[in-house]
């Protein structure tokens, strides 16, 4: 017989330790293979000094077992206390943020009866890198980094998510027409990739139209692919308008380590009532055994879970009159469940996993490309000036810093191009951008750079950035200007 996989449990604070306590009990019955190592989070562990509220043997722990079925937890207010999830994501590398949403119509009221739509974010980088600057006194600048083997990564899970999930059509949300560089990487990287899968329908939509057909007619998507912010923002809608968000749960995958957990908070407000609905827990409990290869114990709890929401044993948070037929308690809920187990639903679908039985996930790998040309060709120089105007500062920039190698080609204020040929009707900041290239296209050395930060100094010219300018292969690496 094949081993237990060795898990790490966390109890969490609030109603955490009662809805694990279902959850545990519920994979028990249905037969889950699993070592289980619980681990120390939360509040308690807060309070004893560690600022992230993780210990270091729970950090051996997950390192050791890879595998993290965790309860919600308090994060107490104040007093320089970090985020433990922002903190386990980021530290382990928990790449992918993977949220099904689905609808339960007729048992749980919703708009849209046949939903089901599985949000994979990507979750390390993007505007979420944190990295910004405060650059002049009206001008503040965050970077959206968007990396080749970040994207792959996501693109990939995605692709390999869809396939092992029985899911037949994958959409990656971008917004590619403005961002053409950042976005445009990743859309070029998810058509190279869905090649490799024939057997699943690829396509891409604006992020802006997409938000709206998602909150519209989610029924028409299956898996949504997408980069951070975007995906941040699209799976709260999705959770929001398949009518049962309390019930969701997610999975951070990452390519050693994975975390699974419910939606929701600890809900300090119901704790210790035995009133708080563990499906959140539980169906994380069902992606998790479905990630590690037990697709068969996966399906006989999800659709034992399905029967249970069709019986009408509802918990108080989904109960309706003339829907629901008895208000359980949290336990009972879970007995309820693991009364159904063996049963399929007649009415909701019926889940099938038997592509997960048997194997764990395993991670695609990401290719190896050949090392493109990379070329220097010019410089844009970002310059604060609050008392200047286009042609003023061109006049300055064209007499004292531009040299024989590199030359002013344009000048642009939040991204409008101002000079040459600027309207006066133009708004501008404190804040210019000024390009410098080599007019023959030729390469640039970053003395010559240097050359023309030496001349900004010696005109008294504040130069706060530079950003510099490279070809790919020949392909510009930079946006050529206004509205491109
Ligand atoms: P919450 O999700 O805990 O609660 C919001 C509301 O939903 C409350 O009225 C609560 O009673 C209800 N609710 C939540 N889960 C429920 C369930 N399973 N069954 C029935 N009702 C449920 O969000 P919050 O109040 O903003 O946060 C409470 C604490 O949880 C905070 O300390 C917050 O930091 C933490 N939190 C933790 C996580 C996590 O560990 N992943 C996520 C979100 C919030």
């Amino acid at each position: 017989m094949a081993e237990a996989t060795p898990i790490s449990m966390a109890r969490g604070d609030g109603i955490g330790p009662e809805i694990m306590d279902v959850t545990l009990e519920i994979l028990e019955a249905a037969g889950a293979d699993l070592d289980i190592e619980e681990i120390e989070i939360g509040e308690k562990v807060y309070k004893a000094g560690h600022t992230a509220g993780i210990t270091e043997q729970a950090w051996d722990s997950l390192r050791r077992t890879k595998v993290f079925l965790k309860a919600p937890i308090t994060t107490p207010r104040g007093g320089g206390y970090k985020s433990l999830n922002v903190t386990v994501r980021k530290t382990l590398g928990l790449f992918a943020n993977v949220r099904p949403c689905v609808s339960y119509y007729p048992f749980i009221e919703t708009h849209h009866p046949h939903m089901d739509v599985v949000i994979i974010r990507e979750n390390e980088e993007d505007l979420y890198a944190g990295i910004e600057h405060r650059q002049t006194r009206q001008v503040t600048q965050c970077l959206k980094l968007i990396t080749r083997p970040g994207s792959e990564k996501i693109i990939r899970y995605a692709f390999a998510y869809a396939r092992r999930n029985n899911r037949k059509r994958i959409t990656a949300m971008v917004k590619d027409n403005i961002m053409k560089i950042t976005d445009g990487m990743f859309v070029r990287l998810f058509h190279e990739i869905a090649e490799e899968y024939p057997d699943i329908e690829a396509d891409t939509m604006i992020v802006d139209i997409g938000a709206a057909r998602l909150a519209d007619t989610p029924d028409r998507f299956d898996v949504i692919v997408t980069p951070n912010l975007y995906g941040d923002i699209l799976s709260d809608i999705a959770a929001q308008v398949s009518g049962s968000i309390g019930l969701g749960p997610s999975a951070n995958i990452g390519e050693k380590v994975s975390m699974f957990e419910a939606i929701h908070g600890s809900a300090p407000d119901i704790a210790g009532q035995n009133i708080a609905n563990p499906s959140g827990l539980i169906l994380a409990a069902v992606m998790m055994l479905r990630h590690i290869g037990q697709g068969d114990v996966a399906e006989r709890i999800h659709n034992a879970w399905l029967v249970t929401i069709e019986e009408g044993i509802h918990k108080h948070d989904i109960y309706r009159e003339g829907v629901s037929r008895e208000r359980v308690g949290t336990k009972q809920f879970g007995r309820a469940v693991i009364g159904h187990l063996g049963k399929t639903p007649k009415i909701l679908p019926g889940r099938d996993y038997s592509k997960s039985a048997g194997s764990a996930f395993k991670m695609p790998e990401r290719t190896r490309r050949e090392p493109e040309q990379k070329d220097l060709v010019g410089v844009d120089v970002f310059i604060d000036d609050p008392d200047t105007t286009p042609d003023e500062l061109a006049g300055r920039l064209l007499q004292h810093v531009q040299s024989e190698t590199l030359r002013l080609k344009m000048i642009t204020n939040r991204g409008v191009k101002v000079w040459p040929e600027g309207m006066p009707e133009t708004f501008s900041t404190d804040h210019w951008r000024c390009r410098f290239q080599q007019p023959e296209g030729r390469t640039v050395t970053h003395k010559d750079i240097l050359e023309i930060l030496s001349n900004c100094e010696e005109a008294g010219i504040d130069f706060i950035k530079t950003e510099g300018l490279y070809t790919f292969n020949g392909e510009p690496g930079y946006s050529l200007g206004q509205g491109q």
